[in-house]
């Protein structure tokens, strides 16, 4: 039990930091025109943290879909709702973008 809740709390602000992030997305997704281009990056940036607040969870957020390696802190640092790890991002092309 102690441990949950060690486990959530550290978890908690990273949990913020996605949510803020999807409403961001989600914000400028209602905004949007159909047929802006920007669209589709908003609506699978959001997807990607849909995913990753999922991931948190279920206990795998910071492990990598494709090798199932935990993915490196500086990349989840600098692309927190990422599902790959580099070198798997790198080697999928579907994945980039
Ligand atoms: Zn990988």
């Amino acid at each position: 039990m102690s441990t949950n809740i060690r486990e959530r709390s550290t978890k908690a602000p990273l949990r913020a930091a996605l949510e803020a992030t999807l409403a961001d997305h989600r914000s400028h997704l209602a905004v949007c025109d159909v047929d802006d281009p920007a669209i589709d990056h908003h609506r699978r940036a959001a997807d990607a943290i849909v995913s990753a607040l999922d991931r948190l969870d279920r206990g795998t957020y910071g492990l990598c879909n494709s090798c199932g390696e935990p993915i490196p802190g500086q990349r989840l640092a600098t692309v927190p709702e990422a599902s790959t790890c580099l070198n798997c991002t790198m080697t999928t092309p579907r994945l980039l973008g």
